[in-house]
């Protein structure tokens, strides 16, 4: 939509709004192809719970590895998947990247916990999604309890509930699934009450002023209340300070995911991340040890 401001001028806004549809169009053209050249990477963030020190879950988040313009960052080039229908492809890549990055790990007894996978409304169609899922699982030999699928509250708005005996099935086998930026959609309180979910992840939105906006903290006791209620668990994202993640801790949200731990991170990258972290918290553990 480019808006004329009279006869053919355009105003500054427009050039901008104009670059930006050209980009669109470019990476739209080139998507298809970039899955083919591997352009695509998985990196991995850890979830940690505050109370044992442990990483129990690690988030994966898709990069593309543009050659001319880059590393560019997925909220730029999803959308642009998921109104061209790429995103079935691009999601059974990170589902299987992940699952065989799960594998290696589990083989070498480097991370044993949950591997989270966001999956984008359009996977659900033509039900490709849950073959794809009980293939991948058998292809790496995982349980279905070691993924938990990620998806947004407007899965979940009335005229979409054609997904919900998807995931019904999807946690049938075991697989978990998570409501991501919980908070920011739709989702009314009445619709939560009968989801088929086992996690609720709090935005960062809510994270970023917790230590001096009541109104945030009100939002956060009220999602944590609500997830013990409905025997969910919960977990908030974005924390980027110890003194965010201390007030979580003392609102009773012990998993916690942010860049205060970990930014996302290539595998091996995340694996000498993993190692010195481990290391750091048996000192903890054994100088607790020692003091008692
Ligand atoms: P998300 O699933 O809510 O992921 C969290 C985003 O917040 C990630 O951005 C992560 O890097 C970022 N983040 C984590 N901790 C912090 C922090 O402490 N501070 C700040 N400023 N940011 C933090 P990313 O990787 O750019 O991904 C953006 C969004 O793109 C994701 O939001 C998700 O909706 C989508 N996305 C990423 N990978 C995939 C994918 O494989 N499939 C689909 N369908 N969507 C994906
Ligand atoms: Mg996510
Ligand atoms: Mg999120
Ligand atoms: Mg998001």
């Amino acid at each position: 939509k480019i808006k004329k401001s009279g006869g053919n001028h355009y105003s500054f806004f427009d050039v901008k709004e104009k670059a930006l549809i050209q980009q669109r169009l470019e990476l739209e053209s080139e998507i298809t192809q970039a899955i083919e050249k591997d352009q695509f990477a998985v990196w991995y963030q850890p979830q940690v719970n505050t109370q044992t020190h442990e990483v129990y879950g690690v988030e994966c988040l898709i990069r593309w590895n543009h050659p001319e313009q880059g590393l560019i960052p997925p909220d730029l080039f999803i959308p642009i998947a998921e109104a061209n229908g790429s995103i079935k492809e691009l999601g059974y890549f990170v589902l299987k990247t992940a699952c065989q990055q799960l594998r290696q790990w589990r083989i070498k007894n480097i991370f044993t916990g949950v591997m989270a996978i966001n999956v984008s409304l359009r996977q659900f169609e033509r039900n490709d999604l849950l073959a794809q899922v009980k293939k991948t699982l058998v292809d790496e030999m995982l349980p279905a309890e070691s993924i938990e699928l990620e998806v947004t509250e407007s899965l979940f708005s009335e005229d979409n509930n054609y997904h919900t005996p998807i995931l019904c099935a999807l946690r049938e086998l075991g697989v978990k699934v998570a409501i991501d930026d919980f908070g920011t959609g739709y989702s009314s309180l009445q619709r939560l009450k009968s989801l088929p979910i086992d996690n609720v992840k709090i935005d960062k939105c809510f994270v970023d002023n917790i230590e001096h906006c009541p109104e945030d903290v009100a939002i956060v006791m009220a999602t944590i209340l609500l997830s013990k209620t409905f025997k969910v668990d919960v977990i908030a994202e974005g924390i980027e300070t110890q003194e965010q993640a201390d007030k979580l801790s003392d609102l009773g949200c012990f998993n916690q995911q942010g860049y205060l731990y970990s930014r996302p991170l290539k595998a091996h990258d995340f694996e000498v991340w993993l190692a010195d972290f481990s290391l750091k918290n048996n000192e903890i553990k054994t100088l607790k040890a020692i003091n008692h």
